[in-house]
Formats: structure tokens, C-alpha cells, sequence
């Protein structure tokens, strides 16, 4: 199968057959989604969803947050991986949001990731799920299944490359809604360890699909 017809037979599967496509973590609005996005780390949705309302209702914007320290922060976020860290790089961010962008979470990929503890692949889940943009953020299941399927060569070694080679081959408004079909593909059955070959139903169009499926 060409690449060409791959992308569109996946397209079309995941267009037909996961049409509410959307991120698992909860949110109000972009800060508050900047917020979760920095927690999830290395961390659960679920889990983050457990942290955030007693967080966010007591540190709800930017300058609020801003003015507090790192050490009330962990307070918050202990129960979630590596809450020193985190609970720096969100008031130093909310800091730097407040005396850089008026306390407005930004809309490009240079502006978010000078924010501190926002790199490359945050800011693409800011971009693309809080301000709609054609972004394609690549964390290990996009990476996974991407690779898997076949969306991407082998030579595509780095989330960098895997990003752009996706960025250029799907059509440019369906983008954000890739990002989730992939993630959440890679959560629910073509899991790391376990792929569900046998009941996914991108088996057909699937390069790994057949022979991780007789594997089992
Ligand atoms: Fe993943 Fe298997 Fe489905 Fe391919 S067929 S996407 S490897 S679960």
C-alpha cells in the first residue's frame, strides 16, 4: 500500500469510526489547560484531573498563581510524578506569563516555549487544543503508533521528524483531531506492551498490524 492511500484509508477509519476525538484532561480555559498539560507529564490524565480543581480553585489565574511560591504548589500536586519540579516550573510560568504576555496564555510555538517547563511538544498540545491550530504534538503513543501503522518511515527516529513527516501528510484542518485519534488509539488498543491486533480495526491498512497480531 502507497503512503498516499494509507493516510487516507486510516483517515477515513478513524473519521467514520472516532468521531469525538478530544483530550481527556479537564480545563476551562487556555491557562487552565497549560496548567493540566504540565502536570500530565510522565502522569496520568486521570490523575492530573484528581489534582487540578483544588489547584486551580485556589490559584485560578496566572497572577494569582504568580505570586505564590513552589513550595505551597507541591503542597497541591504531591501525589503526582516529580511535584518539585513541576510545582517550580508553574509558578516561574505563570510568572513569566504575567510579565511578558499580560497574563495571556500565547498563540505561537516560539512564545510558548520560552514559558518555563514548556517544550516543544506542550506547546503543540496548547496550540492545537486550546487555539485550534494545525499542530501535531508527539508524545510516545503518537510516536508508537504512528510507526506502527505505518504513517511514518523508520527513519523518522526522533518526535521532531515523526511531528513533521505527520504535519505534511495530513490535511492540515484535521490535524488537531489526528493528534487525539493517535493518542488515544495508543491508550486503548494498540497499547505498548499488548496491541490489540485482533479487534482494531485498522488491522487492514496496518503495516505492523498482521504479523504483531499472529505474534499472539
Ligand atoms: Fe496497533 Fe495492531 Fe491496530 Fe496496527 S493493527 S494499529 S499494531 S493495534
Amino acid at each position: 500500500m502507497g503512503i498516499k492511500e494509507r493516510y487516507e484509508q486510516v483517515l477515513r477509519w478513524f473519521r467514520e469510526n472516532r468521531p469525538l476525538a478530544e483530550t481527556e484532561l479537564n480545563f476551562n480555559n487556555p491557562f487552565e489547560l497549560l496548567v493540566a498539560v504540565i502536570l500530565s507529564a510522565q502522569c496520568t490524565d486521570k490523575r492530573v484531573n484528581q489534582t487540578t480543581p483544588a489547584l486551580l480553585r485556589d490559584y485560578p489565574t496566572p497572577e494569582a498563581m504568580s505570586l505564590t511560591s513552589a513550595e505551597v504548589i507541591y503542597e497541591y500536586i504531591k501525589s503526582i510524578s516529580y511535584p518539585n519540579n513541576k510545582a517550580k516550573h508553574l509558578v516561574a510560568m505563570s510568572q513569566k506569563l504575567v510579565k511578558d504576555f499580560g497574563g495571556k496564555v500565547p498563540e505561537t510555538l516560539e512564545e510558548l516555549t520560552t514559558l518555563p517547563g514548556v517544550g516543544r511538544k506542550t506547546a503543540n498540545v496548547i496550540l492545537s487544543v486550546a487555539w485550534g491550530k494545525a499542530a501535531m504534538a508527539v508524545d510516545t503513543h503518537v510516536f508508537r503508533v504512528s510507526h506502527r501503522i505505518g504513517l511514518v518511515p523508520k527513519s523518522c527516529k526522533t518526535p521532531l521528524s515523526t511531528e513533521l513527516y505527520l504535519t505534511k501528510h495530513i490535511p492540515e484542518e484535521e490535524i488537531p483531531k489526528a493528534h487525539h485519534w493517535l493518542i488515544l488509539h495508543g491508550r486503548y488498543q494498540c497499547t505498548a506492551r499488548q496491541p490489540q491486533c485482533n479487534t482494531c480495526g485498522l488491522l487492514e491498512f496496518c503495516k505492523e498490524g498482521v504479523s504483531l497480531s499472529i505474534q499472539k
